[in-house]
C-alpha cells in the first residue's frame, strides 16, 4: 500500500506537470478560436479584418514549452516536475527570469491529491476515478482564477464522464465516493444546472447585475452527476460559506472592489472534492445535511 501510494504521488505530480500546460494554454487557445470566428463574421459581413490568421500551431502538445521572457525552449531535464525548479532555484536556465511558484505549488499539490485519493480508496474503480475528477477540478480552479472562465471542454466531459461511469460501474460492496446511482446522477446533474440557473436569472431580475456564469451550473452539474443529488446541499453550503467569507475577507482586507465579480467556480470545485473525500463522514457528523436518503 505504501508503495502504491507513493506512486501514485509520482503519478500526481507528472499530470501535474501537464495540468500546468492545459492552464496556461486551454484559455489562449479558446481565445484563439474566438477571434478566429470573430474574423470569418466579418468577413463574411464583407469587413476588412485587421488581423491576420495565426498560421502556427497552437494546442495543448505544440510547441514545446518556452521561457516567456527570452523564449528558450525548455530542456527535458528542467521540465522534471518540482526538482526542475528546485534545480534551477526558480529562474530561467537562460536569461535568468523568474519563473512563478505557481507551477512547482501546482505539481505538489497534484501529487498529494493525488496519492491521498489512492490512500483513501485504496486500489478501486472509485480512487482511478476520484484522481481524474480531481486533476480537472485543479485546471478548472486554477483557470478561473485566471481568466474568470469555466471552459466547456473540461466540464462538459467531466459531467458525461460522471454519467457513464455510473451506467458501467458494478455496484460496490463497499461504499466508495460515487455510491451514487445512475438515476441518483442524472437528479443531480440536472438539480445542480437548474438551481443555479434559478438564482442566476432570480439575482439577475432582481439586481439587473450577473452573479455568476453559464460554467458555474456546468460545473455543479458534472459534480453531482458524479455525487448523486443527495450531495446537493452539502456542496452548495459549503461553497456558500466558503465563497461568502471568503469575499468578505478579501474585501475587508482591500484586496478586492465590491463591484469586481468573484470566481465561484474555486468554491464549487472546493466543495465538490470535500464532498468526494470526506462526503459520507460529513454527512454523518451533520445530520442537518442528510435531507435525503444515502446514496446506492
Ligand atoms: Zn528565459
Amino acid at each position: 500500500m505504501p508503495l502504491l501510494v507513493a506512486c501514485a504521488g509520482l503519478l500526481g505530480l507528472l499530470v501535474g506537470s501537464f495540468l500546468n500546460v492545459v492552464i496556461h494554454r486551454l484559455p489562449l487557445m479558446m481565445e484563439r478560436e474566438w477571434r478566429a470566428q470573430c474574423r470569418a463574421l466579418l468577413a463574411d459581413a464583407g469587413a476588412a479584418t485587421a488581423e491576420p490568421a495565426e498560421a502556427a500551431a497552437f494546442n495543448l502538445l505544440v510547441p514545446r514549452s518556452a521561457c516567456p521572457a527570452c523564449k528558450a525552449q525548455i530542456r527535458a531535464r528542467h521540465n522534471i516536475p518540482l526538482l526542475g525548479w528546485l534545480w534551477l532555484r526558480g529562474r530561467c536556465a537562460d536569461c535568468g527570469a523568474a519563473i512563478p511558484v505557481r507551477y512547482p505549488v501546482i505539481e505538489g499539490l497534484t501529487g498529494v491529491v493525488t496519492a491521498l485519493l489512492v490512500w483513501r480508496f485504496g486500489y478501486t474503480a472509485d480512487a482511478a476515478a476520484a484522481i481524474v475528477v480531481s486533476w480537472a477540478l485543479i485546471a478548472l480552479t486554477m483557470i478561473d482564477l485566471d481568466h474568470q472562465l469555466l471552459p466547456d471542454s473540461i466540464t462538459v466531459p467531466l459531467l458525461w464522464a460522471g454519467l457513464l461511469f455510473h451506467l458501467l460501474a458494478q455496484p460496490d460492496a463497499v461504499p466508495g465516493p460515487f455510491a451514487a446511482s445512475l438515476a441518483d446522477g442524472v437528479i443531480g446533474a440536472i438539480t445542480g444546472y437548474l438551481s443555479l440557473w434559478l438564482v442566476y436569472h432570480g439575482f439577475r431580475l432582481a439586481t439587473g447585475k450577473e452573479g455568476m456564469g453559464y460554467g458555474d451550473f456546468k460545473l455543479l452539474a458534472a459534480l453531482l452527476a458524479w455525487l448523486g443529488y443527495q450531495m446537493f446541499l452539502p456542496v452548495l453550503l459549503l461553497s456558500a460559506t466558503t465563497g461568502a467569507v471568503t469575499g468578505i475577507a478579501l474585501i475587508a482586507l482591500g484586496r478586492h472592489g465590491r463591484k469586481e465579480p468573484i470566481p465561484f467556480g474555486p468554491y464549487l470545485a472546493a466543495a465538490g472534492f470535500i464532498a468526494m473525500v470526506w462526503g459520507e463522514p460529513l454527512l454523518a457528523a451533520l445530520p442537518f445535511l442528510r435531507v435525503f436518503p444515502p446514496a446506492g
